[in-house]
């Protein structure tokens, strides 16, 4: 096969193919050869291995995961305008797989047999929706590399006693080590949204207890979803005597849960049933 170097400049296509963003998908494109290889250099070296990648969009990380060898490479797209320019990339490079759908709905647990690694430039309508189900849902990947908008970047990898510490970084950090890779300024994007974005990359923690990770889901909900009240009274709709679980982990039940450390959130979460 030809391979992704046949194609035409990733520009002209958007151009000839009139590929207008769309801001109720989430659209903004990147066409920065050297940015888009940074991107998929973030995981390591990812040449023989199974990629999955939400919103491919025109292509630009699509051909850039491909020229970085992946073995196998599952794109899940929306727009059915993007169909036909990804038709022409899979054309020419049979290791690339589309599926046309919303990411929202994929198993992919059934698609993927072995591990996957996710990079993905995420459309920020669904980001930290897809983001929380993969941290809570069944272990079928390797890393993740997502592009988010800073502010949420900041909460993924946020520490106690800060204003970004919520229930994003308490569901990440029970799950994945994570760290802030780089960022990336709005003009990289076309068109450039009003924010800085910044990639994020996710590297599983070894043994994840999942029936804990869920009920961390329900107790982080009712701490931060009243996160200016003092945990007695943001856990009474779990518990009739929050204070009995509070002090048995030992946690002053008078501590808001911006304060509580994901160890600590995890011992309440044992005493959910
Ligand atoms: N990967 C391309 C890039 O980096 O230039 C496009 C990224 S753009 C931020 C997000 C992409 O996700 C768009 O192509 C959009 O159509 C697609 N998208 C939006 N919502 C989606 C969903 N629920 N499922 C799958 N794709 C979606």
């Amino acid at each position: 096969m030809p391979g992704v170097e046949s194609l035409p400049p990733l520009r002209d296509v958007i151009e000839s193919h009139g590929l207008w963003a769309r801001k109720s998908l989430g659209q903004n494109f990147l066409t920065d050869t050297n940015l888009l290889d940074r991107i998929v250099r973030t995981p390591g070296d990812l040449t023989g291995q199974t990629v999955y990648e939400v919103g491919p969009g025109p292509g630009g990380l699509t051909r850039a995961l491909l020229r970085a060898g992946v073995e196998k490479l599952v794109a899940v797209e929306r727009d059915p305008r993007c169909l036909s320019l990804l038709a022409d990339i899979s054309a020419v490079c049979a290791q690339l797989h589309v599926v046309a759908g919303n990411a929202l709905a994929i198993e992919e647990a059934a698609i993927f047999p072995r591990p996957a690694h996710i990079v993905a430039n995420l459309p920020y309508n669904v980001g930290t929706a897809l983001l929380t189900r993969w941290l809570t849902g069944a272990p079928w990947w390797a890393s993740m590399t997502l592009m988010f908008q800073k502010e949420v970047a900041q909460r993924i990898v946020a520490t106690p006693d800060s204003s970004a510490y919520g229930r994003l970084s308490v569901l990440t950090q029970a799950r994945a080590t994570a760290r802030i890779a780089f960022d990336v300024p709005a003009r990289a994007f076309v068109p450039p949204p009003k924010v800085t974005s910044a990639v994020v990359h996710f590297l599983p923690l070894p043994s994840v207890d999942f029936h804990l990770l869920r009920n961390l889901e329900i107790v982080t909900a009712a701490a931060f979803g009243q996160r200016r009240k003092m945990l007695r009274t943001a856990l009474k709709q779990l518990t009739p005597e929050p204070e009995v679980w509070l002090e048995a982990v030992g946690i002053d039940p008078t501590q808001r849960a911006e304060t509580v450390t994901v160890a600590q959130f995890q011992n309440l979460a044992r005493l959910y049933k």
